[in-house]
């Protein structure tokens, strides 16, 4: 290895970086409104102007200053590609930390290099600096992940943990040996396993941000195919699915499904007079409330207009009218603000399950659409059990209000 030349190493390694920086750039204006990406193109030419400086072959005083603005630059690098992870994962990174942390970086290296020249601890110094934000980086990668995106993160943030350890091995050979007249062209093996290295990890490292956009891409598209864009709920299509899926499961496990259709009451006439924007805002006020009622694994869906869907698996009638009768309280105790009046809407609630009428979801949702059609008969804002059709004197409520003063 000691007879790769470095230099040539080093221009191949910016040419890399500069090539990196176009095709991240490029990929974060494909993005949109995804975020990091920007971040990790401005690293990646920061890294190529980095390595661009210390190629040139000015005077010694110059020369000086070049090793300063090159490894201030490539801790720049390392401080953007970890608020690009922060930005890409929707969370906050302290900017003013980190250009705190930066300034004390240059000036250390101005202190090593023009003021008190000391290659070893300038070396050092910064090889422990460039572990640490590597470290920072692989730690903010792989804490929280979002599951759909687990692969591509541990891909970016195993390669970030070797930059790591390989800067963290870079300081102890340093702090240890202490070569005497070391200079960057000298023939001493850690350099061109440096760049190596450093020309492996950019490839490796583009290509894992370019992953992570990759699967985040597919996985908002997943969401946008399988949920109601108004309210936020699963739509019609991800809810049969769902349900096509529980019945697989429940025939050969015995257990039940039940499912609940919601429909909210006298719709037309709140949207005609109040306009279909207050309609929209009373829409989306019901999956809101079903979201703190029902568990994490059953499945609120929007069944169409103004009609929603509830899979209950592992849920009897019995146990799910009482989930449906709290849902209804305290939808009824919501209420939307206009021009000095409270407008309350309420709903009807359908329930049907599997022991009556089988796992299908075209019976269960028949049946519990028979129920709830008995509710809007019985004077709505009422919760009716598909098991109680079949009893005339199914229990009638008041009548619902639309507004209080
Ligand atoms: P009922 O109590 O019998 O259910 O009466 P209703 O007025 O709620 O029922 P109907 O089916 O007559 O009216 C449903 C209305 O829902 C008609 C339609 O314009 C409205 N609607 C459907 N989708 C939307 C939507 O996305 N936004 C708004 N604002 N209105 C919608
Ligand atoms: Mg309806
Ligand atoms: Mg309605």
């Amino acid at each position: 290895m000691k007879s790769l030349d470095i230099r040539t190493m080093m221009v191949m390694v910016s040419i890399l970086s500069f090539l990196f920086s176009g095709l991240l750039t490029l990929a974060s204006l494909q993005a949109g409104t995804i975020r990091g990406m920007r971040h990790w193109a401005l690293a990646s030419f920061f890294t190529c102007f980095a390595l661009g400086l210390a190629i040139t072959q000015p005077t010694a005083q110059i020369q000086s200053w070049l090793v300063v603005i090159g490894a201030t630059l490539l801790f720049a690098s390392g401080f953007l590609q970890f608020h690009g992870i922060k930005a890409f994962k929707g969370e906050r990174g302290n900017w003013l930390i980190s250009g705190v942390l930066m300034g004390v970086a240059a000036i250390i290296n101005t202190w090593f290099v023009i003021i008190h020249p000391d290659t070893n601890a300038r070396i050092v110094f910064n090889s422990i600096g460039y572990s640490t934000l590597n470290l920072l980086c692989a730690r903010a990668l792989l804490i929280r992940i979002q599951a759909p995106q687990r692969t591509a993160y541990w891909f970016t943030g195993s390669i970030f943990v070797v930059q790591s350890l390989f800067f963290a091995i870079r300081a102890i050979i340093f702090i240890f040996t202490h070569p005497g007249g070391f200079n960057l062209y000298g023939n001493f093996l850690i350099n061109p396993a440096t760049f190596l290295m450093s020309g492996c990890t950019q490839l490796c490292l583009t290509f894992g941000f370019i992953l992570m956009l990759n699967y985040r891409l597919a996985s908002d598209l997943k969401d946008l195919a399988s949920t109601d864009a108004l309210t936020g709920a699963l739509n019609r299509r991800s809810l049969e699915h769902e349900a096509a899926i529980f019945e697989s499961l429940f025939t050969r496990n015995g257990d039940s499904l039940t499912v609940v259709l919601l429909d909210i009451d006298h719709f037309k006439l709140l949207n005609d007079n109040y306009g279909h924007a207050m309609g929209d805002t009373v829409l989306k006020q019901l999956p809101m409330v079903a979201k703190t009622i029902i568990r994490e694994y059953d499945c609120f869906a929007r069944y169409g207009g103004e009609e929603f869907c509830i899979l209950l698996p592992s849920t009897t009638e019995s146990e799910a009218l009482l989930i449906a009768e709290r849902l209804r309280l305290a939808y009824a105790a919501t209420f939307q603000a206009i021009d000095h009046q409270n407008i309350h809407s309420t709903i009807s609630i359908g329930v049907a399950d599997s022991a009556q009428v089988g796992l299908t979801f075209a019976a269960l949702s028949k049946a519990a659409d028979q129920a709830m059609y008995r509710a809007k008969q019985g004077g709505r804002n009422r919760v009716i059990g598909y098991s109680s059709l079949s009893n005339p004197r199914t229990k009638i409520n008041h009548p619902p209000t639309l507004c209080d003063s």
